[in-house]
């Protein structure tokens, strides 16, 4: 189990059962508002002006309906008092402009709510799509390689960077809805105190299976996160460049549509069950609300009959009534959603949140500039993995050697690269540099002096030059280092026959990209590589399988020769450049089986011997 995950919540996670604190329990309920804080912090740094405007205009939005609801029943009034005296109807036609301002000034709040909210969401979006991926970068090799992980991250991305302004303005829902309902209350008490707790309690029910079935949909989402996952990879696989050979040649499509379509049916399986179960329960328990509705009505009436109160009034009490309920319905809806986004929200902050091990060392040199790289008896297990990936292995190369690494697929050898590169710490043993532990060292010190390029190197969907510049993030965009390097990669002939020449668009995602041949890509590679003029450590690791053998021997010939003082090491299964390094390390199963020159290990005519003997006999 990877250790930056709570195991708890993790092993809740794996099993899919659901936490019973997240349940229908008070402090279920009370975690309504845990996230509540932080998401109003969210949205005013945000935005002050806007967050400032949605509340001012929620403020005079929740108070406008019961003045309404007020001059309505003023004008009920006014209107049978000037039938019975006879009098002209100038003070109703007043009242009822009075009315249309107001029902006007609804209008208004309700509009300029919306256009801050839609401003809000935009900026809001942005934000917290920056904050995923600030985070990202501050996160190691291991998070990204493990699943579990990536299913944080997913669940982070698709939902929510809706979600904290969803929160927010149904915070302010229900602040808008209270001050309503507590207006009409005001009005309503002065028929009967009785009649504000009908109104209230009447919704109760509803709202207790509205948090429940939120709780049940936010497990379902959560719990099935893989198989979003997989959707998700499917779209990739069957929509993208990088696949569609094989999917076409092979006839994949079909059968991976297939799948895609398997796991919706399932998942639909789940939501409709959910859906009719919210619905039906919601129909159910909004009769409840209905029926209150309704005996209000009688009552109301009758007391207007008996003559207790005026026809104006009822119709007032009647609209406050009806008013009050969608208000007491909105507000529990309210409750219900913000508990959703709660638990939405406590996947982003999960994922925010994730332990990242400070950065090791401060140091930018070690004790013995002169000493090299060493390794003493290091072992190394991948987080999860039963066997270790390399056990106990000893090197030393001083500056000026290189190193070849050959063995079989899976022996470690690109294992030992990322050690050696600290994108992961030894299990024991331990990696110095310079005669100081890796990692004691500063991290921008260290990765400034070893220029890697590995066998699965990026293609970056950007220009040419950008792609040889990435090697060296400060000179990413200098052309003449580009060229430079290109130079040295063996790139510089083939970019110059591109249309655009060093500014050419690669790849096929944007328009009037370039597609290269795999060969062209591993010099780009390459070239890169040679971008970190001060970089003394230079790995190669099989970047150039898909060149033909003799360029593979001329560009590594090429590094020994640009490499004076500086150590390369060589991932290759090509024997012809391999016997070119000082020293050849075989790796069998995570162990160091032979080392020694080319000679030495042909003399001792063992594992290397064997396997460059059948190899030259393929040439042969
Ligand atoms: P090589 O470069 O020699 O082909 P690697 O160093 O890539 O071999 O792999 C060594 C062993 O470690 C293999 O058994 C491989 O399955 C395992 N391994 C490699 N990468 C990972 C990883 N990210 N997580 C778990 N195991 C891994």
């Amino acid at each position: 189990m990877a250790t930056w995950f709570h195991p708890p919540r993790a092993a809740r996670l794996a099993s899919g059962i659901p936490g019973a604190a997240d349940g229908l329990t008070l402090r279920g309920f009370f975690g309504v508002f845990r996230y509540s804080r932080r998401a109003v912090e969210l949205v005013w740094s945000t935005s002050r002006a806007l967050t400032l405007s949605i509340a001012a205009v929620t403020l005079v939005a929740g108070v406008l309906p019961a003045s309404v609801a007020y001059v309505g029943s003023l004008i009920v009034d006014a209107v049978v008092a000037a039938m019975r005296a006879g009098a002209s109807a100038g003070h109703v036609v007043e009242l009822v402009a009075l009315e249309g301002l107001l029902v006007a000034a609804i209008a208004g709040a309700q509009r300029g709510l919306s256009l801050c909210q839609s401003l809000l969401r935009a900026q809001l979006g942005q934000r917290v799509n920056v904050m995923i991926l600030e985070k990202a970068l501050t996160l190691e090799l291991a998070h990204f390689e493990d699943s579990e992980f990536y299913d944080k991250l997913t669940r982070a991305r698709r939902e929510a960077s809706t979600r904290p302004l969803s929160l927010v303005t149904r915070t302010f829902g229900l602040v808008q809805n209270g001050i309503s309902l507590a207006s009409y209350a005001v009005l309503l008490a002065h028929f009967s105190p009785w009649a504000v707790a009908v109104l209230l309690l009447a919704g109760v029910p509803a709202f207790v299976a509205e948090v429940k079935f939120s709780g049940d949909a936010f497990r379902l989402f959560r719990w099935r996160s893989p198989e979003s996952r997989m959707q998700l990879y499917l779209e990739t696989v069957i929509g993208r460049e990088d696949h569609a050979k094989e999917v076409k040649l092979f006839g994949l499509g079909p059968r991976l549509l297939e799948r895609y379509r398997a796991i919706f049916r399932r998942l639909y399986g789940e939501d409709r069950a959910l859906a009719v179960r919210r619905d039906a329960w919601g129909f159910a328990l909004g009769l409840i609300a209905t029926a209150a509705l309704y005996g209000a009505y009688a009552w109301i009436a009758v007391s207007t009959v008996r003559g207790l109160i005026t026809l104006g009034q009822m119709t007032m009490y009647l609209a406050l009534f009806r008013q009050g309920q969608s208000s007491v319905s909105a507000m529990l809806s309210a409750v219900g959603g913000m508990y959703e986004d709660n638990l939405y929200l406590s996947t982003l902050y999960e994922y925010l949140e994730t332990p990242v091990p400070t950065a090791g060392g401060t140091a930018a040199r070690g004790p013995e500039p002169a000493d090299g790289i060493r390794f003493e008896d290091v072992s190394f297990t991948y987080p999860g993995a039963g066997e270790p990936a390399l056990e106990h292995v000893t090197l030393h190369l001083a500056p000026g050697a290189s190193l070849a690494l050959v063995g079989e697929n899976g022996s470690g050898k690109t294992t030992l690269i990322k050690l050696l590169t600290r994108l992961y710490a030894p299990s024991s043993g331990r990696i110095l540099l310079d005669g100081r532990d890796l990692a004691q060292w500063d991290e921008a010190a260290l990765r400034e002096r070893i220029g890697v390029i590995f066998q699965d190197f990026a293609r970056y969907q950007m220009l040419v030059g950008e792609n040889v510049g990435a090697g060296d993030e400060r000179y990413f965009e200098d052309e003449a280092r580009w060229r430079s390097a290109a130079d040295k990669g063996q790139a510089s002939e083939f970019i110059a026959a591109l249309p655009a020449g060093y500014h050419t668009q690669l790849g096929k995602w944007f328009k009037d990209g370039r597609e290269l041949s795999g060969g062209q890509w591993q010099k780009i590679a390459l070239s890169r590589a040679f971008m970190r003029t001060r970089a003394d450590i230079l790995v190669l690791d099989e970047p150039t399988a898909a060149m033909d053998a003799r360029a593979e021997a001329e560009v590594f010939e090429h590094f020994r020769q640009l490499a004076h003082d500086r150590i390369t090491i060589l991932i290759s299964h090509r024997f012809s450049t391999v016997r070119m390094a000082d020293q050849i390390a075989v790796l069998d199963h995570g162990r160091i089986v032979e080392r020694g020159t080319h000679e030495e290990l042909m003399r001792l005519d063992g594992r290397y011997a064997h396997l460059f003997t059948l190899q030259a006999r393929g040439y042969r």
